[in-house]
Order: C-alpha cells, then structure tokens, then sequence
C-alpha cells in the first residue's frame, strides 16, 4: 500500500515538558476518590471539565480539591502513571512539578517519606517503559521567599536522585528579585532553577526572573511576546520556555481565543519553547491535543520540528544527572 501523498506534521517526541502531580490525576479516579469519600466534586472543577474558561480563583479551588486526594503513596503513583499515559504512544520523557509543602506540611496529606515513595513507584513503573521523570520542586511565589525557604527546610534531609529542579508557580505577586536568595539556596543544593512568570503576571517578570534571580527556565511566558526586546533577550540567552496551549486558553484572558496565542511569534523570535500539559486533570488535554493546537496556530513543518527538538534538547528529565 503506498503511503499517502502531501505534508506530514511530524510525529511529537512524547515529552511533556510541564506537568504538575496534583493536577494530573485522571477525572473518573478523582469523581470516584470523592464518591467514596462523600466529597462533592466542587462546580468550578466540573466546569474545567466541561472546557469552560474561568477566573484563575476558580482554577485555584478546582486543582486544590483534586491534590487534596493525594493522601497515600498509592494516589500519588496514581498522579504519576497518569501523566506518563497522557505522552501518548511513543512515551518519552516527563518533566513532573510537585508541591511538597503544600502536600505534606500545609494540608498534611502525607508524609514527606510517603511522597517520595510514591513518587519512586510511579517513577520506576515508567523507567520500566523506558520513560524517564525528572521532578521539579514548586514553591509559591505570593506565599514569599520565606516560604520559598520553607519548602528547601522539609527537603533538607536528602533529596531523592529524581528531584532534579526548583521552581515558583501560584500568582506572580512577590518580585522575582525577592526570591533570588531562595533561587541560590536551591541552586547550591544541585537543583536547575525554572519559574512560572509571564503567565497571570506582567512580561517584565520574565526578564527579572532571569536576570535577576538566576531563573534559567520559564513556565509560560506567553506575556513576554508583547515585548519584541523580550523575545530576544529570551533567545539571546537559549532560555528554555515551557508552553502550555489548554491552560493558556482557559488561564489567560487574553488568549481565550486560541489563534491568539503568541507561540508562533516566539518561535520565529527564536525562543526555545517547547510544550506541556500543566494541569490536564483540571483543564483537560493530552500532549497529543496540545501539539495538534500548535499546529492549528498555523506553525510551519520546520517550526514543528524546532518544537519537537526543543522538548528534547531542554528537557531535564532526558539530562544525565549532576
Ligand atoms: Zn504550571
């Protein structure tokens, strides 16, 4: 049979390059967690569910409610395996964020000891499929450096070989500036630096997140390509950004409308986006629905190929550790 004729977009690499634990648990699991714990699924989850675009509050109880049912080692390995599924067919690698003082200290679901375990399981079931997990510690940024530290204090006793970053999530509030000493604490303890800035905050977070606190990646940034200057100091500097298209359109007022999304002008501005999935348990979506996004923003065959080379070259869960 001969194959058929015309473009073909090339096949993704089966990398998602962002992706948090607690909001990647699979829906039925978290509906049938709740049923069995008489919890009602709260309306704004079952509106993300349904694909509604909502205030990011409504996206802050939505994905709360979800991680407050990783209460074991098994629901945690549940996370995982469920996120190593969505890499589609070709699994390749997982760049995994975790949230280990909300987790274990602020909501005190598990212990520390219990969270790595079942962190280990779900990693070791997916290196049994040749699919590698890198972990990336996620602190705050609105809950302040203090709490940047307290999040390095209760890992302080050894971190597990998988734990290859730190990085800030949650509202772009405190500036960058302020966590850069949290930023060089983690940095001498072996983590690569990565930050969610240019997302619900202004593109100048991104430039003062790099410059300033020695962030060398960045979740989202799509805030930045209103600024051409930022676009190139990111490309200058081979700064690896993480694009995330459902959370974005569901996230970012601005890019409700999914042909607005900037991914396009910062590839041609040379930036090294790659793609991810952030949130699929909350904003449904898979790797292979966000490549086939990308390619709906009208993306050449070669910017494709960029995006694909991009998720592996930066990937930290395909780095050889330290
Ligand atoms: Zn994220």
């Amino acid at each position: 049979m001969a194959p058929a004729s015309g473009p073909h977009p090339p096949a993704h690499p089966g990398i998602d390059r962002h992706a948090h634990l607690e909001g990647s648990l699979d829906p039925p699991w978290v509906r049938r967690t709740a049923a069995r714990r008489g919890l009602p699924v709260p309306a704004s989850l079952e509106a993300f569910w349904r694909g509604e675009a909502q205030p990011f509050e409504a996206f802050i109880e939505a994905f709360l409610f979800g991680a407050g049912l990783l209460d074991s080692r098994a629901a945690v390995r549940a996370a995982v395996e469920a996120a190593v599924l969505r890499l589609g067919p070709a699994p390749a690698g997982l760049d995994l964020w975790v949230s280990p003082h909300f987790l274990v200290v602020w909501k005190a679901l598990l212990s520390l000891d219990e969270l790595w375990r079942g962190l280990e399981e779900g990693i070791a079931a997916a290196g049994r499929q040749g699919v590698p997990v890198a972990v990336v510690l996620d602190a705050v940024n609105n809950f302040g450096p203090k709490h940047g530290h307290a999040v390095l204090d209760l890992v302080a006793g050894g971190l597990p070989p998988f734990v290859r970053g730190f990085s800030t999530g949650g509202l772009e509030e405190v500036p960058f500036r302020e966590w850069a000493p949290v930023f060089d604490r983690a940095r001498r303890a072996g983590l690569a630096l990565a930050a969610h800035a240019g997302e619900n905050g202004p593109g100048a977070n991104v430039r003062e997140a790099v410059a300033e606190a020695g962030v060398g990646r960045i979740v989202h940034g799509v805030r930045a390509a209103e600024d051409p200057g930022l676009l190139d100091f990111l490309a200058e500097r081979r700064i690896p950004v993480d694009v995330c298209l459902a959370s974005n359109r569901v996230l970012v007022p601005e890019l409700r409308d999914p042909s607005a999304h900037p991914l396009p002008r910062m590839l041609r501005a040379g930036v090294r986006c790659a793609l991810g999935t952030d949130d699929p348990g909350v904003i449904p979506c898979d790797l292979g629905s966000e490549w086939a996004a990308a390619r709906a923003l009208g993306l050449t065959d070669a910017e494709m190929s960029d995006l694909a080379r991009h998720a592996a070259e930066d990937a930290w869960s395909l780095r050889t550790p330290a």
